[in-house]
């Protein structure tokens, strides 16, 4: 589903990615793990649309680009479309309640009609146990809460692939398990998804492929079982040893 090669990406004279290659199959999770500053968010921020690469090609789905020439305006529109992101904050909307967070981006991105957007969203909202909240505005929920909220945004979009951007590390240690389950959940429902996370239990129960970065390159990856239990890089081995 997700196919990257060569990736590259440079801010100024900090040249942050160096030439990454990904490959995620239809179905699978895909962890990003490393130490901070090694470009992981660039990587998800690339897939979103939200950076244009300095070069590579990207392919999601039916989307193909090659970096060398820039990407037109609708072209971008098309990668923003084949994803969705949730933030390490969730960014809602504070002024919305939880439902109108949910339908803005299938009504207004994806013109879909109101009426169905409201029933897709009770439905999704219902399936991380939050349909009572569905009149609440943001600051009345905790952070769990907001954050799949969060989730339940992106899953409204309906895209093939979903990205998320350390998704518990701005939360509370009592909510991040709430939050872990719901990525859980679906997994096993089949969904595609690249996480950045630093929960290393995490990537170790639902991944499918661990993938290890350090200063800009994979230095490895693998099956979790096979990374974590017997990393074949120094490197890799350090990480580990110093978070787990
Ligand atoms: P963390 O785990 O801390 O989130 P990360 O691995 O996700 O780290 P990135 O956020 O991708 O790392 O950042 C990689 C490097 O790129 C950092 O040195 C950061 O300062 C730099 N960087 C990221 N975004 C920008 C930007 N918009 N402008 C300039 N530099 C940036």
């Amino acid at each position: 589903l997700l196919q990257v090669t060569g990736l590259e990406k440079s801010f100024g004279d900090n040249h942050v990615l160096r030439g990454i290659d990904l490959t995620v199959a239809s179905g699978q999770v895909v962890c990003l793990i490393g130490p901070s500053g090694s470009g992981k968010t660039t990587v998800l921020r690339c897939l979103n649309g939200l950076e244009t690469p300095d070069a590579g090609v990207v392919s999601v789905g039916e989307w193909r680009h090659d970096f060398e020439t820039a990407p037109t305006k609708t072209q971008r529109a098309a990668l923003r479309d084949a994803s969705a992101m949730v933030f390490q904050h969730h960014n809602l909307f504070p002024h919305l309640t939880v439902l109108e967070n949910v339908i803005e981006g299938p009504v207004h991105a994806k013109r879909m009609p109101r009426a169905e957007a409201i029933a897709e969203a009770e439905r999704l909202l219902a399936r991380v146990g939050l349909a009572e909240k569905r009149d609440a505005y943001p600051h009345e929920l905790s952070g769990g809460q907001q954050q799949r909220v969060g989730i339940v945004r992106a899953l409204a979009l309906a895209p093939d692939l979903l990205l998320f951007d350390e998704p518990t590390s701005a939360l509370d240690p009592e909510l991040v398990g709430e939050v872990l389950q719901v990525l859980k959940e679906l997994a096993d429902e089949g969904w595609t998804m690249v996480i950045v996370t630093h929960e290393l239990q995490f990537a170790r129960q639902v991944a499918d492929q661990v993938v290890f970065f350090d200063g800009g390159v994979v230095v490895e990856r693998g099956a979790p079982e096979d990374l974590f239990r017997a990393p074949a890089e120094e490197r890799t081995r350090r990480f580990l040893d110093r978070i787990l």
